[in-house]
């Protein structure tokens, strides 16, 4: 199959995207070491899932906002399979408000766990994806940090902030066949997205040529296509998978 033999980790999942993307990378034969915050028994439910397509699978629980649980985290896929190929920097939250109202303490947490989260884990995992034949750095951005968000001044700077990271880290990465990418996903029907506000919704919608929100394996099929081979010449961009919100 198209990632069989790889290992991967994938922060972030439990739920919604990231959970797709576990999913599906273990359906196209890679191992999987499925990261999760709080939720124990949804991780535990993506490994099984992922163990149905004979894959092997373990769940790690780390905040990966914090250095020493992301070193944590990358260290557990080398015990459990002595490698690792794929590095999915998946895990976000949000915690929206005007920036006249929004908290310090608001903004610290989004971009620690967004942006300086996939710091961490990268730079814990890069020593382990340079020994790869063909190692892979895929990071969750947002089309909200190419063309911002009222209400999102925090989680456009991160994700922003990720489009930078992504770019620089191509080029330090490239003489060593790592590619790295971004993809920026527009509205996903996600645990991250029910709770807006319906009239919110509707406008974006009004904005979406494809005239519908994006499902979290459309996502999942862009990260396992960037995890493969035939990505193999493809680094430092971002694609989004939006429907055409961002056009
Ligand atoms: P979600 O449904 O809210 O899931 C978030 C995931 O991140 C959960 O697995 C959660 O783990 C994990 N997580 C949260 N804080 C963490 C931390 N400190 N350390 C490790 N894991 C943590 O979100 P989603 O919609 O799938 O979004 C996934 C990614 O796509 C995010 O980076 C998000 O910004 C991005 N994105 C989403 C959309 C969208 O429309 N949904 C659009 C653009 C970009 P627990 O379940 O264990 O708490």
């Amino acid at each position: 199959m198209l990632l069989d033999g790889k290992i991967a980790i994938v922060s972030g999942a439990s739920r919604g995207i990231g959970r797709a993307i576990a999913i599906s990378l273990g359906e196209a034969g890679a191992d999987v070491v499925i990261n999760y915050h709080s939720n124990s028994q949804a991780a535990e439910e993506v490994a099984d899932k992922v163990r149905s397509f004979g894959r092997q699978a373990v769940i790690c629980q780390a905040d990966v906002s914090s250095h020493d649980e992301a070193a944590k985290l990358v260290k557990t896929c080398i015990n459990e399979f002595g490698r690792l190929d794929i590095l999915v920097n998946n895990a976000g939250i949000t915690r929206d408000n005007l920036v006249m109202r929004m908290k310090e303490e608001d903004w610290d947490r989004v971009l620690e766990v967004n942006l300086k989260g996939a710091f961490n884990l990268t730079k814990a995992a890069a020593r382990y994806l340079l020994k790869s034949d063909a190692g892979r750095v895929i990071n969750i951005s947002s089309i909200i940090g190419l063309r911002g968000n009222p209400g999102q001044c925090n989680y456009a700077a991160a994700k922003a902030g990720l489009v930078g990271f992504t770019k620089a880290l191509a080029r330090e990465l490239g003489s060593r066949r790592v590619t790295v990418n971004a993809v920026a996903p527009g509205f996903i029907v996600t645990e991250m997205t029910q709770n807006l506000r319906d009239d919110i919704k509707e406008k974006m919608l009004a904005d979406i040529p494809l005239g519908r929100f994006g499902q979290a394996e459309e996502v999942a099929a862009l990260v396992r296509f960037l995890a493969g081979d035939a990505a193999g010449y493809i680094t430092g961009q971002v694609i989004a998978v939006d429907g055409g919100l961002a056009i």
